[in-house]
Order: structure tokens, then C-alpha cells, then sequence
């Protein structure tokens, strides 16, 4: 059947931690840190509010660009939590999830050849997805003993007179590194120099530990540039709910619509009406999950440390991305390794780019009884190597 097949999806590599999962899925007593979601079910006033509008009857489509009370909403909370300030009418899409506006702002952006710069370590989608379009994704590398701190330099590096975008993910996926006002100033000054389109992923927004959160969008003369991607997965635990949004300028928003249009009609209407009642009472929750989350980083994060796995302090999102090199191992071997003598399941950081390689990503939200007994295993398996090297 394979002649049946797009050449550009059948030359498509399939995501590196969907293997891994599978070997998980077939094993028992497993601790997985593998998982990129929040371990808290979505607030009760969420899950009761997209009840009632069932109850009600709302049940057939809403406008395209989403649920006009739902972008108004949005609107709001960007200028109240990030002082951006976008309309609801040309603005704002809700989209099913911030996979799809992700796949949406590709689709509207990039022609077959152009280039979208990727900083790595990134989410395995990111690359895929540029390809799907006919686009070409470069890397932009960073390096892992200096906390994957970006240089504008290596940005630089990659430019041609194909690039279209810069695409950002700040909190990072898998590094949980933020970055910070210095790093999006260079960015912005790239973009701005050579017309870019900056593409920021802000999935990961509202879970920032140390610093307030400062989207590049807010930097002089980007917001017009810039096309934000969130959504309701992470920061108000609803992945499943396959809810998210973009903010645009308007006439970027208009040809995403277009496509969002043909391709989806819009996003899943009871969804929809519990993300407006996050927006409008679920700050409490959210602030709660944050707290939580911040305790299991620095809980976590030390005693991995402790244990031999060298790890930079995390400014956001809910991942560690501990050094693995003093193992002798790659990340892959640990990987594997570790899952299959101490059933502890992390994805290993090769399947973010090369500037992965070394590194393996453990999800902290996993209850604290769950990271304390995969910790007490992962020391055991960390014992063969310091001993190896004490003889
Ligand atoms: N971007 C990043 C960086 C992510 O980690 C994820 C989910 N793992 C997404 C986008 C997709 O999120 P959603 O559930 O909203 O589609």
C-alpha cells in the first residue's frame, strides 16, 4: 500500500516517544515521568460548566474563530496577565488545541522551500509539522552546559533569504528553561532586521516559577510579528479537552481562519464553554497547581542532583532535563536501560534534536510519593556507575 502514500508522510519519522511509550505500555510497576501533562484533573467549575451546556442544548457549531463571548474572554486575560492587547473580533482563533494552531499558522505562512528556524532542544512536533507543508525546518542549536542558554549568534548562523520564522517555546519543552528578556530582545531584533515572523509557543505560560512571565509579542514593534500559541492544556489542566487559541495580527489571523475554516469548522463547542468558565473563575485553581508544581520542581530538581544527575533549576513548564553524560551512556541506553532494570520510564533527549543528545526529560507532575520511589530507584541505578568509577 505504500505507493498509496504522500511522499512527504511516508518520509515523515514518527515521534521517537511514542516508541518508548509503547515499550512502557507493556510492562508493569512502572513509574512513568515520560508524560508531558498535568497530573490534577480539570477543576469541578470547568467539567460543571461544559456539563450545563450540554444540559442546555448548546450543541451545534460556533462561529469558526470560536464562541465570541469565549475570544472576548481571551482578550481579556492577555491584557490582564501580559499587558497585550488584541480584539476579539480579528485577533483571536479558538483552536483544537495549540497542536492545531501550531498546524494552522504553518499552513498560513509558510510556501514549500521557505525555512522556519527551530530552536532546539524543541517538541518533537515542531519539525514534523513544518515538513508537512513543504517547509524546511532548520535548528538552531543550544548547549546544555550553558543551561541551553540561546545565542542570537547561532540564530544568525542559519538565516538565508528563505527563512520565514522563528519559532520559540518559552517555558521549553523538554528543557523547562525560560527565556529570558535579554534572549527575546535578540530574538526580536533578528526578526525585525530580517522581516520575520516570530512564532511563539507560550503553551507553557502560566507555569513560570521564578520570574513573571514576559511574552516577545510585548517587546516594542512585535506584536505584529508575532503569532502567540497557547492554550488550556497545561496551565489549567485540560489536555484533553483539545482546547487552545492564537493571537495574531489581524491579517495573519485572517488567513489562518481560512484555513481553520476548511480544515476544522472550529473547535469542540462544550469545550469551549468550560474554557470560558477557566478564564473567568479558574485563577484560584490554576494559581494552586502552579504552587504545587514549583514544590515538586525544587524537590525534584535537588535530589536529582543529589543522585549523581546533574540538573539546571527549571524556570517553568513541568519538566527536568538532567545530564546523563556521566553515565558513559546516551540518552537512548539510559533510557532504555533505566526503564527496563528499575521500571522507570523518561524520554530520552535525543528525540528533541541533537541538542538533546545527553539529556533525558522527566515530567514532575507525578505525585510525590511517585517521584520520591522513581528517585530511590533511579539512585540505585545511578550506583553501578559511581561505583565503576570508584574502583
Ligand atoms: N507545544 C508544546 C511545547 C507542548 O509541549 C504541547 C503538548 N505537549 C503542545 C504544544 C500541544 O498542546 P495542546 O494539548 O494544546 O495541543
Amino acid at each position: 500500500m505504500k505507493r498509496h502514500l504522500s511522499k512527504t508522510v511516508d518520509e515523515l519519522q514518527p515521534s521517537g516517544i511514542r516508541r518508548f511509550f509503547d515499550l512502557a505500555n507493556g510492562m508493569e510497576d512502572v513509574i512513568s515521568l515520560g508524560v508531558g501533562e498535568p497530573d490534577f484533573v480539570t477543576s469541578w467549575s470547568v467539567r460543571e460548566a461544559s456539563i450545563l451546556s450540554l444540559e442546555k442544548g448548546y450543541t451545534s457549531y460556533t462561529a469558526n474563530a470560536g464562541l465570541l463571548e469565549l475570544r472576548e474572554e481571551i482578550a481579556n486575560y492577555m491584557d490582564r496577565k501580559f499587558d497585550l492587547q488584541y480584539e476579539a473580533n480579528s485577533n483571536i482563533i479558538v483552536t483544537v488545541g495549540a497542536s492545531q494552531a501550531l498546524d494552522i499558522a504553518m499552513r498560513a505562512i509558510v510556501n514549500p522551500g521557505e525555512e522556519v528556524l527551530i530552536i532546539e532542544p524543541s517538541f518533537v512536533a515542531y519539525g514534523p509539522l513544518v515538513e508537512l507543508v513543504g517547509g524546511i525546518p532548520k535548528f538552531v542549536q543550544t548547549n546544555g552546559e550553558e543551561d541551553f542558554k540561546l545565542h542570537a549568534s547561532k540564530i544568525k548562523e542559519q538565516l538565508t533569504d528563505k527563512t520565514k520564522a522563528i519559532l520559540i517555546c518559552s517555558p521549553n519543552n523538554p528543557t523547562g528553561s525560560v527565556l529570558s528578556k535579554g534572549e527575546l530582545e535578540e530574538i526580536a531584533a533578528i526578526a525585525k532586521e530580517h522581516d520575520l515572523i516570530v512564532l511563539a509557543d507560550e503553551i507553557y505560560a502560566e507555569l513560570t516559577y521564578d520570574e513573571e512571565y514576559c511574552s516577545i509579542a510585548s517587546l516594542e514593534g512585535m506584536k505584529d510579528r508575532t503569532i502567540i500559541i497557547s492554550g488550556f492544556s497545561k496551565g489549567f489542566a485540560m489536555t484533553g479537552w483539545r482546547l487552545g487559541f492564537l493571537c495574531a495580527h489581524e491579517d495573519l489571523a485572517g488567513a489562518m481562519l481560512k484555513v481553520h475554516q476548511y480544515a476544522m469548522m472550529c473547535a469542540p463547542t462544550m469545550a469551549q464553554y468550560g474554557a470560558l468558565e477557566a478564564l473567568k473563575t479558574g485563577e484560584e485553581d490554576v494559581q494552586t497547581m502552579k504552587k504545587s508544581y514549583r514544590r515538586r520542581r525544587n524537590f525534584f530538581v535537588k535530589s536529582l542532583n543529589e543522585i549523581g544527575l546533574s540538573c539546571h533549576k527549571p524556570g517553568g513548564a513541568f519538566y527536568a532535563f538532567p545530564s546523563v553524560k556521566a553515565t558513559g551512556l546516551t540518552s537512548n541506553e539510559f533510557a532504555e536501560r533505566l526503564l527496563l532494570e528499575q521500571k522507570v520510564a523518561v524520554v530520552p533527549g535525543y528525540v528533541f534534536g541533537e541538542s538533546g543528545e545527553g539529556y533525558v526529560r522527566c515530567s514532575y507532575a507525578a505525585s510525590l510519593d511517585s517521584l520520591q520511589e522513581a528517585l530511590r530507584r533511579m539512585e540505585r541505578f545511578m550506583n553501578q556507575f559511581t561505583k565503576v568509577k570508584e574502583k
